[in-house]
């Protein structure tokens, strides 16, 4: 008793102190300012949409095209969700959880699937079980989600490392410097021991590119003949899907394992389906565990997610065709502000270039979400685009269920009103 008070006291006294202390704020100043980067990508954008209403404007349209994330559930996903029958998934007595997996394994041809709350972790879950020992190696495209965005998930906490190959801009790799950076040495103890290759379809950095199937059966045969796996961040797999008109299956054909998010252009507002042999997935499932991904009444969110597969992928293709549209708009615009491969528009994201750069893609967003005085005037109405600085001084938009065809003339309205008065600027 005596022992706990003095813990109790010891930890408000001390604890408190520490909370304190000007490190730690001299800390946080520090990350304060090394957050505030120049906006080469889209996940360090500091811009918020802000509006300049100096006609008082209140009700400018918002047309949101910075990410397939922004959905939200419909009213039909709702219900469904209300509805769904629900038990303890972490003791896979949740109905709804195991029909979405058992839906997901059939679509993508795979023996088993498990429900996992984000595609980074169903990622991570792949990494571990694939490269099973410390110091096994990845081969992952040098601009791949897995290596860019995720934090290095895989080496922090998997202990696997990462080896690269070149991306190319339709986000396949050289076939040759792929089996380069294949391993030979094991057991040797200097070498680490290749498991695995991962490929991202449709390739989020490079614009929605799809990877063509015959390079993927080539990745695959280059596999088969080392012994590797072969992993698809397929976050936007269903996309590929439709832009080729092929069932996922035929993609799918060629990998061992894929990740599929529910959570982007499928409209679910929570989870990713990760699917595989039934043994890798009962590998994956303690993995999950291990990381805290096993969630309880986890029906609720499957629900949306059998939604997602059963409604949502029909309508991919109005925004692979929005997308296009928009892209076609830019080149179309006079004097000529944009630099856009209208071909590689392949599916519903699009990245584009700044002819001119005395205006920066930062600058543009901006111009874009702001409502100036004299748009209403021209427009008829306050319209604000919201889109993303990307990488490699371009821009990002990315179409979704909640942009319909009306938006996306807007946004084209929009667009060739900031490039007038643009041009009006540096006319003056
Ligand atoms: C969004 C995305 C992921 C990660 O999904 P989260 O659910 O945001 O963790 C992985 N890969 C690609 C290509 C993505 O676009």
């Amino acid at each position: 008793m005596l022992l706990k008070n003095y813990f109790l006291s010891h930890l408000l006294k001390y604890g408190s102190v520490v909370c304190g202390s000007p490190r730690s704020r001299g800390a946080a100043a520090a990350a304060t300012i090394l957050g505030r980067g120049p906006s080469q990508c889209y996940y360090n954008y500091a811009g918020k949409p802000r509006t300049r209403s100096p006609g008082g404007t209140t009700h400018a349209r918002v047309v949101d095209l910075r990410s397939d994330t922004v959905t939200k559930p419909g009213p039909a996903m709702r219900q469904a969700m209300a509805e769904a029958e629900v038990g303890d998934d972490v003791m896979g007595e949740d109905p709804t959880v195991n029909d979405l997996q058992q839906i997901a394994a059939d679509l993508f041809g795979m023996e088993a699937a498990l429900f996992v709350p984000s595609g980074s972790m169903s990622n991570l879950i792949a990494v571990m079980v694939h490269c099973r020992e410390r110091g096994d190696e990845m081969i992952v495209g040098d601009l791949s989600h897995v290596h860019i965005y995720e934090q290095g998930g895989s080496a922090q906490l998997a202990g696997v490392h990462s080896t690269t190959v070149t991306t190319h801009p339709d986000g396949t790799f050289d076939l040759k410097q792929l089996e380069a950076k294949i391993r030979h040495g094991y057991p040797d103890p200097h070498y680490p021991r290749s498991r695995l290759i991962c490929v991202e379809n449709t390739h989020n950095i490079q614009g929605g590119r799809v990877l063509p199937l015959p390079f993927l059966q080539e990745v695959r045969a280059l596999a088969d003949r080392y012994g590797l796996s072969v992993h698809m961040d397929g976050a936007r797999v269903m996309n590929a899907a439709v832009a080729q008109e092929v069932p996922p299956s035929t993609i799918l054909q060629h990998t061992h394992t894929v990740s599929v998010c529910l959570s982007k252009g499928l409209g679910s507002p929570v989870g990713t389906v990760l699917a595989g042999s039934r043994d890798f997935i009962s590998k994956a499932l303690r993995c999950r565990k291990a990381l805290g991904g096993g969630m309880r009444q986890a029906g609720i969110l499957a629900a949306a997610g059998k939604f997602s597969l059963e409604n949502m992928v029909g309508r991919l293709v109005e925004d692979h065709r929005n997308a296009k549209t928009f892209a076609l708009a830019l080149l179309d615009c006079k004097p000529p502000l944009f630099v856009v491969d209208a071909s590689a528009v392949e599916t519903n994201i699009l990245r584009f270039s700044l002819q001119d750069s005395t205006m920066t893609p930062h600058e543009f967003c901006t111009r874009m979400s702001e409502v100036g005085e004299d748009e209403e005037a021209a427009l008829g109405q306050g319209v604000q685009v919201l889109m993303y600085p990307h990488v490699g001084n371009s821009v990002r938009a990315v179409w979704h269920l909640g942009i319909s065809f009306e938006d996306t003339q807007l946004a084209i309205q929009k667009m060739r009103f900031v490039a007038s008065q643009y041009f009006k600027g540096i006319r003056q």
